[in-house]
C-alpha cells in the first residue's frame, strides 16, 4: 500500500490521481477482507473438532463406561485429532507453496512412477471408502515422460485430484486416471469420475480456500477444503494449468496441463523395454 501511495502523489493529473488512489484503497481492503474471511474459517474449522474432543473427554472424565464404550469414545477422538492435524498439514503447506520460488529444471520424475504411486493409493482409499462396491478404477500412461519440479508435490497434486474423485464419487462409479500427450506438445494428467458432477457456478470458485460445495459430504470424507487450493499452486508453480470440467450429475474432469518446457522424454534403462 505504501509505495503504490506514493507512486499516486507524484502522478501529475488531479483526476487520476483520485481514481489511482480510490482503485489502490479497495485493493487494501480487499485483501484485507479475504485475509479476516480465512482467519475466521481457519479458527472455525479448528474450533468444531477441539469442541467434539472436549466433549468426548468430559463424558470420559464423568460417566462410568465400561472397556467397549470407552474403546469407542477413544477412537472418535483419534479421529478429531487426526482431522485437526491433516487441516493444520494442509495449511502448512499451503503456506510453503505461498512463500516459495518456482522449481528449477533439476529435478525429474518419471509420470509413470508419479501415476504408479496415484494408482496404490486410489485402491488403497477406494477399498476403505467403498470396501463392498469399491470403484471401477483405471489408470493409464501414454507416452510416458518425465517432468520437472518438486517430486511430492507433483505426487501431491496428481493423489489429491484422484482422492476427491474416489471421495465424492459413490461405491460403483467409474474413476478413470490418464497421461497423454495433447497435439502441441504438452502434457496431460486427468481424472475424470462418475460421481455427482459439480454446477457450473461452483466451478470457478472450487480452488478457493474453504470453498466446498456440499461441507457435510466434504467433512464426511476428510476434507479440509484446502485440496484444490494446495493442487492450483502446485500447478501454477510449474507453469501448469488446472482445468475443471463438470456436469451435473454425469460426473467431473479434472485435469493438470504441463508445458512442453517442463517435460522430457523418458529415459530407458538398459534391457528395459519403453
Ligand atoms: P475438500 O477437502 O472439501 O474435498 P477440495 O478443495 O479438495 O476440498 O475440493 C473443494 C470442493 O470441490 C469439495 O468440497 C467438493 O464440493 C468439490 N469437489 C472436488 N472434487 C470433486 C469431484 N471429483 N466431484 C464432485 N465434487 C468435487
Amino acid at each position: 500500500g505504501q509505495a503504490m501511495r506514493l507512486s499516486v502523489q507524484v502522478h501529475p493529473y488531479a483526476g487520476n490521481r483520485r481514481m489511482l488512489l480510490s482503485r489502490d484503497i479497495t485493493a487494501v481492503e480487499q485483501a484485507e477482507a479475504m485475509r479476516r474471511d480465512f482467519v475466521a474459517n481457519v479458527s472455525h474449522e479448528i474450533r468444531t473438532p477441539l469442541t467434539v474432543l472436549a466433549g468426548f473427554v468430559e463424558t470420559l472424565q464423568n460417566l462410568p463406561l465400561d472397556a467397549e464404550e470407552r474403546a469407542r469414545y477413544l477412537a472418535l477422538m483419534a479421529q478429531q485429532s487426526h482431522r485437526m492435524e491433516t487441516l493444520v498439514n494442509d495449511l502448512l503447506t499451503l503456506s510453503r507453496l505461498e512463500g516459495s520460488a518456482a522449481p528449477t529444471l533439476s529435478q525429474w520424475t518419471r509420470v509413470r512412477a508419479l501415476v504408479a504411486q496415484c494408482e496404490d493409493e486410489g485402491r488403497g482409499l477406494s477399498s476403505r471408502l467403498a470396501p463392498s462396491a469399491g470403484h471401477r478404477l483405471s489408470f493409464s500412461v501414454e507416452g510416458d515422460v518425465e517432468i520437472a519440479g518438486v517430486p511430492t508435490e507433483l505426487q501431491s497434486a496428481m493423489s489429491n485430484l484422484l482422492s476427491n474423485a474416489i471421495r465424492y464419487t459413490p461405491g460403483g462409479g467409474e474413476v478413470t486416471v490418464t497421461w497423454r500427450a495433447l497435439p502441441d506438445g504438452r502434457g496431460e494428467y486427468a481424472v475424470r469420475d462418475s460421481g455427482p458432477g459439480i454446477a457450473a457456478e461452483h466451478i470457478p470458485r472450487l480452488t478457493e480456500r474453504f470453498y466446498r460445495v456440499d461441507r457435510s459430504r466434504s467433512r464426511e470424507t476428510g476434507g479440509t477444503g484446502l485440496g484444490l487450493a494446495i493442487v492450483k499452486h502446485i500447478a501454477q508453480r510449474h507453469g501448469a494449468e488446472l482445468r475443471i470440467e463438470s456436469t451435473l450429475g454425469t460426473g467431473s474432469r479434472f485435469a493438470i496441463v504441463f508445458p512442453v518446457t517442463r517435460l522430457r522424454p523418458a529415459r530407458v534403462a538398459a534391457g528395459q523395454v519403453a
